[in-house]
């Protein structure tokens, strides 16, 4: 499986994950010991895609360490939370919710607290909870994931609290057991890591430097996924476009992308997170030729303004990103593109952010992820005089909202009348489903429940900002 050499000390040597597979049975032994009825996990995850696909294999660890896993920290024996360090909203989140576990942990004292993520991988933050937690057992950071049973066990065995947040430039982790819960959806994490260091994004910092796994490895997770009833797989990176760089890889993401189309199956393929720095002609043509790739393209733009753009170190200008657009449209014009927009960036002046507005209406966003600039410690921008207001930057942020909601009441409009293929996932109103279009548009219907994961053919009836009814063919 792993691409571990001498020479290439990217991947995790196998001596090291066999270590592991021992550490997981001593725990599996203490913990059947303990618990007659299997031990409970809750396993929160925040942030991103990137997190989630953390959490998998988290989970497959855990569950071959004896763990089931519970909706509720109060029926758990172990608690984590895997963090994200993206904004400082989910952070405070965060301490909120460690904070409410005192209490729970207070009646049940042998419960384990667990924290990991990007998050915990900040200094500051990991020295916080060793301070200001005491009932806190085990902090791990980002390139820690595989070790997580040797640690385990550390903390069960010795019963004491462990925190393992080293420095690294990130490695790879190849066939770690992995609990997926997406039906027919999956992850699939195609490299690690970015080299990009916008300047205001903690990323590059709390996972490394950018790293792709084996082209072999992925077509192999991938064709298992198919095989296991995979009809929509995510390929997953901070910056997919960028993918093969690192010596063995051999493959960019367009041939990539061709390489899994051919796998054979009716299935989807979707990917991101896209930077338009490395999004190329050639990736958009394989988009066009693939029948498997969605038509979906998630381009994160950030501002539509070049003196802005520059400030944050993105590399590329409005004009570049517009042309390829132009041409993602001339190869697709039936894309759905979506993006992220971040308002208020430190010095940014309201005419500068009227650059942005004129560009979402210029692109024709189907939907956009949209952000009051969040100051994070470490970065660049952290230090950059910041003059506007958060009252003043919550009305640009509406301003924007305002203005997306009108270019996507169109486009949903649009649709109504149209057919598309759909995959079906349930919906929380009884009798009711959600079809997701290849171009990531959800469209809610009545019907069977056992249409779920499915493939099916959906008209749309009705229109409403943000959500299009249906009815199946
Ligand atoms: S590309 Fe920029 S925004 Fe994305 S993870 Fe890397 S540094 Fe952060």
């Amino acid at each position: 499986m792993s691409g571990y050499s001498e020479k290439n000390q990217i991947f995790i040597p196998p001596a090291e994950l066999e270590k592991q597979v021992k550490f997981t049975s001593l725990v599996h032994t203490m913990l059947a010991s303990r618990y007659p009825d299997s031990p409970k996990a809750f396993v929160h995850t925040y942030g991103c895609q990137g997190n989630v696909s953390d959490s998998e294999k988290i989970k497959g660890q855990l569950k071959k360490m004896g763990y089931s896993f519970v909706d509720s920290p109060e029926d758990a024996d172990l608690v984590l939370f895997n963090t994200c360090a993206v904004r400082e909203h989910a952070e405070d989140r965060v301490f909120g919710n460690v904070g409410a576990l005192k209490p729970i942990k207070e009646k049940k004292k042998d419960m384990l607290i667990v924290l990991c993520g990007c998050m915990m991988q900040q200094k500051h933050i990991a020295d916080r909870i060793k301070r200001s937690y005491p009932y806190v057992n085990l902090v791990f950071g980002t390139f820690a994931i595989h070790r997580l049973p040797e640690m385990l066990y550390t903390v069960l065995s010795r019963g004491k609290r462990v925190f393992e947040i080293e420095e690294n430039a990130g490695t790879i982790a190849e066939g770690l057991p992995t609990e997926r819960d997406r039906g027919a959806k999956a992850w699939l994490p195609i490299m690690y890591g970015c080299n990009n260091f916008c300047s205001y994004c903690i990323v590059p910092y709390v996972r490394g430097r950018e790293r792709s796994r084996l082209p072999e490895d992925i077509l192999a997770e991938a064709r298992e996924l198919v095989a296991s009833g995979a009809k929509d797989i995510t390929l997953l990176g901070q910056n997919v476009n960028s993918y093969g760089k690192n010596p063995d890889c051999g493959v960019n993401f367009a041939s990539l992308i061709r390489q899994i189309n051919d796998i054979e199956g009716d299935f989807v393929i979707r990917f991101m997170t896209s930077h338009p720095k490395d999004c190329t002609y050639e990736l958009l043509d394989a988009m066009a030729e693939c029948k498997k790739v969605a038509r979906h393209l998630h381009l994160p733009v950030q501002s539509g303004n070049n003196r802005v753009l520059a400030e944050m170190n993105r590399k590329y200008t409005r004009e570049q990103y517009l042309d390829l657009i132009a041409y993602a449209k001339k190869r697709m014009p039936d894309l759905s593109l979506t993006s992220d927009i971040i308002v208020g960036f430190p010095g940014e002046t309201y005419e500068e952010f009227l650059d942005t507005v004129s560009l979402i209406k210029e692109v024709g966003y189907t939907s956009l992820f949209t952000f009051i600039y969040s100051k994070r410690e470490g970065t660049k921008a952290a230090s950059m005089p910041d003059p506007v207001s958060y009252k003043e930057k919550s009305k640009w942020f509406k301003e924007l909202c305002d203005a997306q909601e009108e270019i996507a009441a169109r486009r949903t409009a649009s649709m109504v009348g149209k057919t598309y293929r759909v995959l079906v996932e349930p919906n929380d109103r009884e009798g009711w489903l959600t079809g997701r279009t290849s171009g990531n548009i959800s469209i809610d219907f009545e019907g069977d429940a056992a249409l779920i994961g499915q493939f099916a053919e959906i008209e749309v009836t009705e229109a409403k900002t943000w959500i299009l009814y249906g009815k199946k063919k």
